[in-house]
C-alpha cells in the first residue's frame, strides 16, 4: 500500500472498517486505499450513514473528491455559503480549507484524496488530532490486524 511503484487494491474485496470515533459522529466507515510517503498523499474511500458527520479539522494540503453515492455538505453546504455536493459530483478544497461541518443528511459514499494531513481541531482551534499518511496507514494496519 505505500509502495512507490505502483498500487492496486480491489475494493470490493475489501472490508469496511469503522472511522475512528473522535475524528467523526454517528456511522462512518472507511477504505484505505494508498498512501505515498514521498508527497504525503494518501487516498481513502469512505461510506458515510445519514446524519453522520465529521469533526472540525482544516485541511493542511488540498484536497479531491468524488462523491459516488448521495449528498454531502461541506462548508455548512449551500445554504450557508459552502458547497452542498450530489452524487455524482466532483470536488476541490484548497489548502488550509477549515471544515467546520462536513455533514450527510442521506447514506453517501466519497473517495478523497488528500495531498498532506488533516488537523482535527477543537472549538478553541487546538489541535486534537493530526492525521496525515503516516496515522492512517498506522490505523488502517492495526483495523487489519498487523
Ligand atoms: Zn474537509
Amino acid at each position: 500500500m505505500a509502495d512507490v511503484t505502483g498500487d492496486y487494491v480491489q475494493m470490493d474485496n475489501v472490508d469496511w472498517v469503522d472511522f475512528p470515533q473522535g475524528l467523526c459522529q454517528g456511522d462512518v466507515k472507511w477504505k484505505l486505499l494508498h498512501v505515498s510517503p514521498e508527497s504525503g498523499a494518501w487516498t481513502a474511500i469512505f461510506d458515510c450513514k445519514a446524519g453522520s458527520s465529521f469533526a472540525k479539522h482544516i485541511h493542511m494540503g488540498p484536497g479531491e473528491y468524488f462523491l459516488t453515492k448521495g449528498k454531502m455538505h461541506v462548508r455548512g453546504g449551500s445554504e450557508e455559503g459552502g458547497a452542498t455536493a450530489f452524487a455524482p459530483g466532483y470536488g476541490y478544497e484548497a489548502c488550509n480549507a477549515q471544515h467546520d461541518h462536513t455533514e450527510f443528511p442521506e447514506d453517501s459514499e466519497f473517495y478523497m484524496t488528500f495531498l498532506g494531513p488533516l488537523n482535527f481541531i477543537d472549538d478553541d482551534g487546538n489541535t486534537i488530532a493530526l492525521v496525515g499518511w503516516r496515522q492512517v496507514y498506522d490505523a488502517w494496519q492495526a483495523s487489519q490486524g498487523g
